[in-house]
């Protein structure tokens, strides 16, 4: 077996992701304690920005801070090379997370079980099914009053809309909750509230060993091989190719706070889980096992430190070995490059690496080369293909308040905008600079890093805009016959395309119906 495909095999490039509060932050931690990466709890910092923190700007410095130690976590666990990227867990961030998804190979959905799926997680399952990733569910809180886990399931299928499939099942729930039984390893696990890694396990036979009726009584034990024989009846065998495919979800339950049932789902995620996948670049399906370097890059994270203008560009390294010092081709600019200080996150610590495989990723300290999707391989043509924009849900007409930095200005903003922090575009109409975020908080996190890093001073004018699609038709006399007819709503973005901006629904619906011709995207990739 060659270097590289050994290494491969043992990758596992993953994201948690879940709505806000669910547990995100807690089951890293005891993620990265099994690993060893770290040794005490409350070691990792949460890089949620609280919404009482939107106006202040030194705490999003703080938590951009935090955010770029805690963005990639590497530990090894067994034989396992274990990579997880940190998502952002703040919903204007959303963009940040749906880029993330681009890099990893698997994730795992953290949910409430007191919450059940909420808005966050619907939406970021949604970037998954489009992608065919690989999911794991785990339902968290069992030490806490909430739903009847067979609601839960029900609720993980029809609004995830994805199969599932138990693999480990609650005694009780709250304070009434006993354990799990762990239907993947076929054992039981007691649980007592700690938040250490120490787990009682009761070593049976099967589910109707007696030894159960002793650990947990004997109703509860007759409850449990009811809800088994019925999880039987009613999901399909566990069949790790159809979650290979992005079809069916395993389910675990567990406590993150409580260290319970973490250990379980680690331990099933090594085994089931993909190590580096091939990836799609426009112009060929590309193997991790090629000998030849290449990867992309999925997110630049500036410096805090306004003197330092660099960046750091996160690169996933999709096949072949990329070494230090060696030359790469920059894609997009068609440049040969060499790294010098490449970094890679191993428990926690940012050190210089020599190599890296597929699966890992690889920072690399940047002055402005780099944007989000661009290619670097050791020659060959190759672009992979990224995750499309989204239409932005909200607007603001971009003021210069300082006519003597409009370079900086300019500069600042294209910066920004490569960097993926929001989508530009120019009225036609009027000239005027529009930019689209997913979030309130991006037009903030704008405003003061154009300022303190590239000083130029903005303010904000709001517009009433619905939805900025992108428009297009097979008919370019169709196609001029509307841009003439809505040339004060049109627009365009960086790359030149048209962009409709309506106003309400109503205005989108009847251009809709108004014009058979024009097909309408809300995403850029079409
Ligand atoms: P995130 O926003 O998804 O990263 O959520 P956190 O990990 O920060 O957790 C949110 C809150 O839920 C924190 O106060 C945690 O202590 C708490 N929490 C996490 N897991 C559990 C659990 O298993 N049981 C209980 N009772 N609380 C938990």
């Amino acid at each position: 077996m060659s270097q590289i495909s050994e290494q491969l095999d043992r990758r596992r490039t993953f994201a948690i992701i879940s709505h806000p509060d669910a547990g995100k932050t807690t089951l890293t931690e005891k993620l990265l304690l099994f690993g060893g990466a770290i040794h005490v709890a409350g070691a990792v910092k949460s890089n949620k920005i609280k919404k009482t923190a939107t106006s202040d700007w030194m705490e999003i410095e703080k938590q951009r801070g935090i955010s770029v130690a805690t963005s990639v976590m590497g530990f090894e666990y067994g034989n396992y090379k274990v990579n997880i990227l940190d998502t952002p867990g703040h919903q204007d961030f959303a963009e940040d997370t749906y880029r993330t998804l681009t890099a990893v190979d698997s994730v795992i959905i953290v949910v409430d079980v007191a919450k059940g799926v909420e808005q966050q997680t619907r939406r970021l399952m949604e970037v998954c099914r489009m992608r065919n990733t690989p999911v794991i569910i785990f339902v968290n809180k069992l030490d806490r009053e909430g739903r009847d886990p067979f609601d839960i399931l029900d609720e993980l299928e029809s609004e995830l809309k994805i199969s599932v499939r138990p693999l480990s099942w609650p005694i009780n729930i709250g304070a009434k909750f006993k354990g799990v039984y762990n239907i993947f390893e076929r054992s039981l696990d007691l649980f007592t509230p700690s938040k250490t890694q120490v787990t009682e396990r009761v070593e049976i036979e099967n589910v109707n060993d007696r030894r159960i009726d002793e650990a947990v009584g004997e109703k509860d034990a007759e409850k449990l091989r009811a809800d088994l024989e019925l999880i039987d009846g009613v999901y399909p065998e566990f069949d790790t190719n159809q979650y290979l495919k992005g079809k069916l979800a395993p389910v675990f339950f567990g406590s993150a706070l409580n260290t319970f049932g973490v250990k379980e789902l680690l331990d099933c995620f090594v085994k089931i889980a993909p190590s580096p996948r091939p990836v799609e670049a426009v112009e060929r399906r590309v193997n991790p096992e090629e000998e030849a370097f290449s990867g992309f890059v999925f997110k630049i994270h500036a410096n805090m430190d306004p003197n330092h203008r660099s960046c750091i560009a996160f690169v996933k390294v999709c096949s072949g070995k990329f070494e230090r010092n060696a030359n790469y081709k920059h894609m997009r600019s068609g440049k040969m490059m060499r790294f010098a200080a490449p970094t890679a996150f191993m428990a926690q610590k940012k050190n210089i690496v020599d190599e890296a495989f597929p699966g890992d990723i690889v920072g690399l300290p940047d002055t402005g080369n780099f944007k989000i999707g661009d290619t670097l391989t050791d020659g060959e043509i190759l672009h992979y293909k990224g995750l499309p924009s989204f239409s932005p849900e909200m607007f603001k007409y971009i003021e210069n308040t300082d006519p003597l930095k409009s370079k900086q200005l300019d500069k600042g903003l294209q910066q920004l905008m490569d960097e993926g922090v929001a989508q530009l575009f120019v009225n036609q109409f009027n000239g005027r600079k529009i930019v689209g975020t997913v979030g309130q908080l991006q037009f903030e996190v704008i405003q003061y890093r154009l300022l303190h890093e590239y000083g130029a001073s903005v303010r904000w004018e709001p517009m009433s805009m619905y939805k900025a699609c992108w428009v297009d038709s097979d008919d370019s006399q169709a196609l001029e016959a509307f841009k003439k007819r809505k040339y004060q709503f049109m627009a365009v973005d960086r790359e030149g395309r048209d962009v409709f901006m309506a106003d309400s629904n109503y205005v989108l619906q009847m251009a809709q119906s108004d014009f058979p011709k024009i097909r309408f995207h809300f995403s850029s990739e079409f």
